[in-house]
C-alpha cells in the first residue's frame, strides 16, 4: 500500500505530506501529534477580558471588511450564541468574506476582549458537540490540516498491519497493548492513561530498534577478525619527534590506544572524542601512517569539501614521500578516472575526501583504515557502509560534539572511545562577548581594531530556514561589512550553494590574507584551521544550538594571539550566557541538553537515526537503558 491507494490523497496532497516528511505508509501513521486540545464550549458566564474562549452561535450580519497596509485586513460579525450577542473580530481572513452567512452556525476560537467583544484567532462553520472532545494537532504543511491529516491516518489504520519491532516475549514482558492499538490511540486518545501507555510503548520500541542496530553492529564486529599489523614502532616515534609540536598527553594516549588497535587482531572501532581545537587531527594523521607503514590504504573522510581540502594540504606536509590523492564531489572525471585506476592498482597509500570515498565506483586495493572526521554527522547506516568497502578495516572516528559520557557509551555503545580533554597549551582563551544589536556601533569598533593589527574576522550570517539558500543574509552582512569597512578590508562570503570550486578559492583567498573578513553560513563550521583569524561575530546567534556556537567559536583561538567571539542576539540571554561562562565543550553540550533537550545537543540533526520521533533520550533515559540491556539479550538470544 502506498500514499495515493488511500481514499482521497492526490498528487497534491502527497506533495503536502512529502513537505512534512511522510513518503510512505509508515511515515504516515507514525506521524505523530504534537499536541492534543480538549475542546469544550466556554461558559460565557465566568469568564474574565483576556480569556481564550470557544464559542458558537449563529451568524447574524454580513461581515463588514476593512483592507489597510500591505495585504491586511480585519472583519467584524456578529453571532448570536443564545444567551449573548458577540461581536466577532478577525484578521486577515478577508477571503472567507462570501462564507459567512447570516443565520449559518459559526464555531469561533479566539480571546474575549471585554464588552462581548471576541478577537478570533480560527473560525469554523459547524456547532461545537455538548460534550468536550480531544482535537489532536499535528504540524501542518501547506493546505493540509490536522484533522485532514488525522483522517488520513485513520483511513489507514483502520486495516492496517502494523508492523510490530517488539519481539513478543518483551511485549508480554512489559505487557504493552499491541501495536496497532497504540498508534490508533495516538492519534483518537480515548483517556489520558491509554494515552501515557500507548506513547510509552511506542517510545520503548524506536529505542529498541535503534539500540539493536547498534548492539549488532558490535556483535558483527567482535565475531570478524580483524587486521592484525608488524610494524617498527621506532618509525613511529621518529614520525611523532618530527613533528613541530610535541603532543598533549591526551593526544599521545589516543595515539596509544590506536597503535594497540591497530596491532592487535581485534578490528578497531574507536571514537576520538576531543573539544574544537583539541588536535584530533594530528592523531588521525599518525593512524594513517602507522597503517601506512603496514602496506595497506587508508582513507581520511570529512563532511566538507573545504575540510578535505584543508587535510590533504596539510597531511602532505607531514608526509611528503606518500601517495596521497583527493577525491570529492567536484573532482573532475577524468582527474576521477585516474583516482579510480590508481587505488585499485594500490598506486594510492592514503586518499583523502568526502562522502565519493564511498561511492559504489570506488573500488580500493586493500583498504585497512577508515577514519571520519566530524563523526556525529554520519549515521549508522554509513558507519556500516564504511566497513563494506575494505575486508575488515579499522575504523576511527573523530568527533567534537562533547558527548556526557553516560550517553556516549550507550549511543556508541558499539564503540571503543578515547577522549582528548586537553586543549594543547600556549593558547589562550578566547574571549566570549554577548552584544545587543543596539550595540552594534561596539561591535564594529572591535572589528576595527583587529583588522587594524591586520587579524582576520569571521561574519556568520543568521541562519535561515533549513534548504533554504541563505544568499539573501550573507549578501546584506557583505553588503553592510563593505559599507563599514570598505577603505580599509576586503570582505567576502562563503554559502553552502556555492560550487566546492567557489568555495575552494574563498577559502584560499582567506587564507592568503586576500579577504580580511569572511562573511558566511555554518559551512565554515567544522574544523577549518585559519591561524590569522582572531574574531568571529555570530549574528542572531539565539537561533543557533550552543554546540553549533561552540564549534563556530573554535574557528578562532588558534594560535597564540587573543581572539574573540562576539555574539549578537537580543533574545534567549539566557542560553547565551552559557557561552560567556564556559569554554568547555562538555559543560556545553551539557548545559544544552538542559536547556533544550537533545535535538541540537550532538549537533546530529543531519544524521537520521537519532531523530527520535516520540522518544527523548534525556527524558527517557530509563527507557533507554532498559532498551540497551533488552537488545543485547535478544541478539544474544537469537545467536
Ligand atoms: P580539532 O581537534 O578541532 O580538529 P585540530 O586538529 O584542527 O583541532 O588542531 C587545532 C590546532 O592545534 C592546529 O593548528 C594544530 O596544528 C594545533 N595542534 C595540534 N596538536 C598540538 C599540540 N600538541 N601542540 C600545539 N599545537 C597543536
Ligand atoms: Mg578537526
Amino acid at each position: 500500500m502506498q500514499l495515493s491507494d488511500i481514499f482521497g490523497i492526490g498528487s497534491k496532497t502527497i506533495k503536502h505530506l512529502n513537505n512534512l516528511g511522510i513518503y510512505n505508509i509508515e511515515d504516515l501513521v507514525t506521524y505523530y501529534p504534537y499536541r492534543y486540545e480538549i475542546i469544550k464550549r466556554s461558559d460565557l458566564n465566568s469568564i474574565n477580558d483576556g480569556d481564550k474562549v470557544i464559542i458558537d452561535g449563529i451568524i447574524e450580519t454580513i461581515p463588514n471588511v476593512n483592507y489597510y497596509g500591505k495585504r491586511k485586513n480585519s472583519m467584524n460579525f456578529r453571532i448570536n450564541t443564545g444567551a449573548r450577542i458577540l461581536v466577532i473580530t478577525i484578521y486577515n481572513r478577508a477571503f472567507l468574506k462570501n462564507k459567512i452567512k447570516v443565520g449559518n452556525s459559526i464555531i469561533v476560537r479566539g480571546k474575549y476582549v471585554g464588552f462581548n467583544k471576541i478577537i478570533a484567532s480560527d473560525i469554523r462553520f459547524g456547532v461545537l458537540s455538548n460534550n468536550s472532545k480531544v482535537e489532536v494537532i499535528y504540524h501542518e504543511s501547506g493546505n493540509i490540516t490536522s484533522k485532514e491529516i488525522n483522517n488520513y491516518i485513520n483511513r489507514v489504520l483502520n486495516n492496517y498491519n502494523a508492523k510490530d519491532y517488539i519481539p513478543k516475549y518483551l511485549r508480554d514482558k512489559y505487557n504493552f497493548i499491541t501495536k496497532i492499538e497504540a498508534l490508533k490511540e495516538i492519534h483518537n486518545p480515548t483517556s489520558t492513561s491509554k494515552l501515557r501507555m500507548s506513547i510509552n510503548r511506542l517510545k520503548y520500541e524506536e529505542l529498541f530498534v535503534f539500540m539493536l542496530k547498534i548492539s549488532r553492529l558490535k556483535k558483527g564486529r567482535n565475531k570478524t577478525v580483524g587486521i592484525k599489523r608488524y610494524i617498527d614502532k621506532s618509525l613511529v616515534y621518529n614520525f611523532i619527534n618530527k613533528l613541530p609540536f610535541k603532543l598533549t598527553s591526551d593526544q599521545a594516549s589516543s595515539v596509544k590506544d590506536i597503535y594497540n588497535d591497530l596491532t592487535s587482531s581485534n578490528i578497531m572501532n574507536r571514537l576520538i572524542e576531543g573539544d574544537v581545537g583539541s588536535g584530533k587531527t594530528i592523531v588521525a594523521f599518525i593512524a594513517l601512517y602507522i597503517n601506512y607503514l603496514s602496506n595497506y590504504q587508508g582513507v581520511l573522510m570529512a563532511p566538507t569539501e573545504v575540510l578535505a581540502f584543508q587535510h590533504f594540504s596539510n597531511i602532505k606536509k607531514y608526509m611528503s614521500n606518500i601517495k596521497i590523492e583527493i577525491l570529492t564531489g567536484s573532482t573532475k572525471s577524468k582527474d576521477r578516472c585516474d583516482i579510480l585506476t590508481r587505488l585499485k592498482n594500490k598506486e594510492i597509500d592514503i586518499l583523502i575526501g568526502t562522502h565519493s570515498l564511498f561511492s559504489e565506483d570506488v573500488i580500493y586495493n586493500n583498504l585497512g583504515l577508515v577514519i571520519t572526521d566530524e563523526q556525529h554527522r554520519f549515521g549508522v547506516r554509513e558507519r556500516a557502509a564504511l566497513r563494506n568497502k575494505g575486508v575488515a578495516p579499522d575504523i576511527l572516528y573523530l568527533s567534537a560534539t562533547p558527548i556526557p559520557r553516560t550517553y556516549a557509551l550507550i549511543i556508541y555503545g558499539d564503540m571503543d572511545i578515547s577522549i582528548i580533554n586537553t586543549v594543547p597549551s600556549g593558547k589562550k582563551k578566547i574571549i566570549t562577548l554577548l552584544k545587543k544589536n543596539s550595540e552594534i556601533k561596539d561591535v564594529l569598533t572591535m572589528m576595527f581594531e583587529e583588522l587594524k593589527s591586520k587579524h582576520q574576522i569571521y561574519v556568520i550570517a543568521p541562519l535561515v530556514e533549513e534548504n533554504d539558500s541563505n544568499l539573501m543574509s550573507v549578501n546584506d552582512l557583505c553588503e553592510n561589512m563593505n559599507k563599514a569597512f570598505g577603505k580599509i578590508a576586503k570582505t567576502g562570503n562563503l554559502y553552502g550553494k556555492m560550487s566546492s570550486k567557489e568555495k575552494d578559492e574563498v577559502m584560499a583567498k582567506f587564507k592568503n590574507k586576500e579577504i580580511d573578513i569572511l562573511v558566511s553560513t555554518t559551512v565554515i563550521e567544522v574544523g577549518v584551521d585559519m591561524e590569522n583569524a582572531t574574531m568571529i561575530v555570530i549574528f542572531d546567534a539565539e537561533r543557533f544550538g550552543l554546540s553549533t556556537l561552540h564549534q563556530l567559536r573554535g574557528r578562532v583561538g588558534r594560535n597564540n594571539l587573543q581572539s574573540y567571539c562576539i555574539l549578537v542576539s537580543d533574545k534567549d540571554t539566557e542560553r547565551l550566557k552559557v557561552m560567556e561562562k564556559t569554554s568547555n565543550g562538555f559543560e556545553i553540550s551539557e548545559e544544552d541538553f538542559r536547556l533544550r533537550g537533545s535535538g541540537d545537543l550532538f549537533g546530529i540533526r543531519q544524521s537520521g537515526d537519532m531523530k527520535f520521533k516520540l522518544a527523548n533520550i534525556k527524558r527517557d533515559y530509563k527507557l533507554l537503558l532498559k532498551a540497551k540491556e533488552d537488545s543485547l539479550e535478544y541478539l544474544n538470544m537469537n545467536l
